[in-house]
């Protein structure tokens, strides 16, 4: 069986804890490896290890900085091929979404070569009489990164390149569920250069991430998963004393206005549904279908549906892959059997479909006439099912998404620019779409949610990014001229 280890001080480190967890292949659900469990011990270690590598680390030219970036980007994108493989193999999703995962962590590395301008501080010339001042960013020292599993290989990118571009050490611990691309872009980071000890990683469970959060050596922890973990790693990592951005789920809704194109919504409703297998914190999980919209677009949706090709993400005419795991493909069965309970009109039902072998697979659902009080459209479902809320009018279908304890993505589609931009304008959401149903912003925004998608006040990447990863510091200077010097106890008036 395959061993995944720690990268520790710039190598691979197998584990000494002794525990260990399972990663399979979930379009067979085999297993295809085990992986390394750390322990308090050993995140302590590479909290150290990160801790010394940050005194050189912080005194590195920015020029020099940035060539390792600009290495780094080449070599990622060189063997995106390479990533993509990993990711598919163990999260499943279908190669093209890998490589369009790796495309947009490339992004982030990009923006991540500004750093020069982004960390420029300022100056003021005789702010007071022969008093000048001036300001500086300064790194923050080890911080680390607890990601999810739907985006192993670009949500730690949306960290540690400005992380480290900011002069900072990083220790990532990835999911247990798919930690093979993490851990072979380590290797990447290292052939680009970057020192040993300046990015680690180390698997593991809740153990190691409890240690993160406590270790007085970690200055900032940056975390993305679900909601539930996502406050309790912002309570904890806060009452610790760290500087926290903690991302967490979703209930993304799409707003269909009776006088959209109806087949560009359904073609888009599709995509921003069920691409990744629901598997997306910007997914589409709720189409809500204003006035008379509702069943030209459900119609348009239901005959779409049958020609999405699922199956082994490595097989390149697949279009949607498996579940990360059996367990939860088994919970997303039941939010399909807890929809239908509760009055949902099953459109289809993808449990019926079937697939050979012992893959994690269900087939697209769709669900239409669901109401805010059932559990399919209070939970985030996290797979490969869609529901339909019918309102009568565009306040309906706002006050719907401003009232969700949910605050992420949101878009809406209609041909009506006033309507658009009053939604923009009036919406309770962290990031939104105007005839774009998943509104990622390019890494020169920043990503973020609002309500329970993000705890803390900084949103993830861009120009927030560099201020979470940075502290500021104001110098103010004289140069006294000893003939004029002289002792003054009162506080400073001269103007
Ligand atoms: P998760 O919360 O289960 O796990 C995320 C990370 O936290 C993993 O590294 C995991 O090992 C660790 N973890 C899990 N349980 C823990 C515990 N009790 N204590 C300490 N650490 C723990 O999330 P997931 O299932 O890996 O990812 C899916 C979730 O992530 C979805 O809810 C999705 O919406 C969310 N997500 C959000 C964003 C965003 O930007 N807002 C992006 C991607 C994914």
């Amino acid at each position: 069986m395959e061993k995944i280890h720690h990268w520790i001080d710039g190598k691979l480190t197998p584990g000494k804890s002794g525990r260990s967890g399972p990663v399979f292949n979930p379009a067979t659900g085999e297993q295809i490896a085990e992986v390394d469990f750390a322990s308090v011990e050993e995140v302590d270690h590479v909290v150290a290890v990160a801790k010394e590598a940050f005194e050189e680390w912080r005194t590195v030219p920015i020029a020099h900085r940035i060539d390792v970036l600009f290495r780094l980007r080449d070599l990622v994108d060189k063997h995106k091929n390479d990533i993509a493989q990993h990711l598919t193999r163990e999260n499943g999703k279908v190669l093209s979404d890998s490589l369009g995962e790796v495309a947009r962590g490339l992004e982030n590395i990009e923006y991540a070569y500004g750093i020069g301008q982004l960390i420029k501080g300022e100056f003021t010339e005789q702010a007071s009489t022969d008093v000048d001042v001036h300001s500086i960013k300064q790194p923050l020292g080890v911080v680390a990164g607890i990601t999810p599993f739907n985006f192993p290989a670009m949500v730690p990118m949306w960290m540690y390149p400005t992380a480290i571009g900011c002069g900072n050490t990083f220790v990532l611990k990835p999911s247990e569920k798919d930690p093979s691309a993490p851990l072979f872009t380590m290797e990447l980071l290292a052939k680009a250069g970057v020192p040993a000890g300046v990015v680690n990683l180390i698997n593991g469970d809740k153990e190691a991430v409890d240690r993160l959060l406590e270790h007085p050596d970690v200055e900032a922890v940056s975390f993305v998963g679900s909601t539930p973990i996502a406050k309790s790693i912002y309570a904890t990592a806060s009452a610790n004393g760290k500087r926290v951005q903690a991302l967490g789920g979703a209930k993304n809704h799409m707003i269909v206005l009776p006088d959209a194109d109806v087949d560009v919504a359904a073609d888009n409703a599709i995509s921003a549904a069920y691409g990744t297998c629901g598997e997306r914190c910007m997914a589409i999980s709720v189409v809500v279908a204003v006035g008379d919209v509702g069943d030209r677009l459900v119609d348009a949706i239901e005959a779409r549906l049958d020609k999405v090709k699922v199956g082994d993400g490595i097989d390149p005419d697949s279009e949607m892959g498996p579940l990360v795991t059996k367990e939860h493909m088994e919970k997303v069965a039941g939010y399909i059997e807890t929809g239908v309970k509760e009055g949902a009109t099953i459109v289809r039902d993808g449990r019926e479909d079937t697939f050979d072998g012992n893959g994690y697979f269900l087939g697209l659902t769709l669900l239409d006439n669901v109401t805010t009080d059932m559990t399919c459209y209070k939970e985030e479902i996290f797979g490969p099912v869609l529901s339909v809320v019918r309102e009568e009018s565009y306040e309906e279908a706002v006050e719907l998404v401003n009232v969700s304890p949910f605050g992420n993505g949101t878009s809406i589609f209609t041909r009506d620019g006033g309507a658009a931009r009053q939604f923009a304008h009036e919406v309770n959401c962290g990031m939104v779409g105007v005839n774009v149903p998943i509104p990622v912003p390019v890494s020169y925004f920043s990503f973020g949610g609002w309500k329970g998608s993000l705890f803390g006040d900084t949103h993830i990447y861009g120009p927030e990014g560099v201020h979470f990863y940075t502290q500021s510091k104001v110098v103010t200077t004289r140069w006294p001229d000893p003939a004029t010097s002289q002792i003054n106890l009162g506080f400073p008036q001269n103007r």
